[in-house]
């Protein structure tokens, strides 16, 4: 911000210069003159903010929000820890260094992570909402339902979309042995990386349904973290982890690609419902791979040499 008030303060300054040259404009009555460089700085700096904050109303009001979705804060600069939500470990999750499985990132940022499961619905309309609205979301796709219209995703990846792994077709995770789960995990590792030239590390388990087997084929596919979710929210309700149906910061909210034939609307209808309820408590959305350390770092607890474990 320092920087472009440096560099509209340079500009002011150029156009103070030429201004000197020619002709001044007359102020309306009353007014004084903004000859000064740095009062036609902030003044250009201010007008920029109200014509940023104007483009977000207008966006906000084009797409029937009750109100204009809060700007999230800047990513943090040190990543938080992520730890295992209690109860969700497996049987030597610690010692096997398994990926965390988790609901809520922790951080005091009052924000909330949109994620967007499968992709059977493909809505031009809804990537024109969020990209006219600025809101961050992660995808977790699932091979054989996005294949017959793969490009859409990658327009979505194109807009800044991290597209994460939601297995090749979408089982009943622990019903598979553990060969059969890697298979699932790593053919969709190897798809993404086809289509759409990445291999993420983020993954989540269809329905939420893990076991041992899922979190040590997951690791030896390249993943580092599960996320799952506090939240669910649909076209026309929400569901909620907690008892008392409160969001907290932090807080993984999941929903789905859905349209008319899964459920009673669109998937601009569900994200104005989403993005009311978050506005209203005062919730920014924020981008929850902002969020994740980078899995290449440093491996925790400092055991040398990460083995994949089991094959
Ligand atoms: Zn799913």
């Amino acid at each position: 911000m320092r920087i472009g008030l440096t560099v509209l303060a340079l500009a002011a300054i150029a156009s103070g210069c030429t201004q000197d040259a020619g002709e001044r404009i007359t102020p309306a009555g009353g007014q004084q003159p903004l000859d000064a460089p740095a009062a036609q700085a902030l003044d250009s700096y201010a007008s920029r903010l109200r014509a940023a904050h104007a483009v977000r109303v207008a966006a906000a009001r084009r797409w029937g929000l009750k109100k204009v979705p809060l700007s999230a804060p800047p990513a943090p600069a040190k990543k938080p820890r992520i730890k295992t939500r209690k109860g969700f470990e497996v049987t030597g999750h610690r010692r096997l260094n398994l990926p965390p499985v988790f609901t809520t990132i922790p951080t005091r940022d009052k924000v909330v992570f949109l994620t967007i499961d499968d992709g059977v619905e493909k809505d031009p309309e809804f990537l024109r909402m969020m990209d006219d609205l600025k809101i961050p979301y992660s995808a977790f796709l699932s091979g054989l339902l996005v294949k017959d219209d793969y490009r859409y995703f990658k327009k979505m990846q194109n807009r800044g979309v991290a597209l994460n792994n939601h297995t090749v077709r979408h089982r009943y995770l622990p019903g598979l042995t553990y060969r059969g789960q890697r298979r699932e995990i790593c053919s969709m590792q190897r798809y993404l990386e086809l289509r759409y030239g990445s291999r993420p590390t983020l993954f989540r388990p269809p329905y939420g349904n893990y076991d041992r087997a899922t979190l040590r084929a997951a690791k030896s596919c390249g993943i580092a973290y599960v996320p799952l979710w506090a939240e669910e929210v649909f076209v026309d309700h929400w569901e909620y982890r907690e008892g008392d149906g409160k969001l907290r910061p932090g807080d993984i909210v999941l929903t789905h690609f859905r349209g008319r034939q899964q459920w009673k609307g669109t998937m601009p209808d569900m994200i104005r419902r989403f993005l009311n309820r978050v506005t209203a408590d005062g919730y920014a959305v924020g981008r929850l791979e902002d969020y994740l350390g980078d899995p290449e770092g440093p491996p925790p607890g400092g055991s040398p040499g990460r083995r994949a474990v089991g094959n």
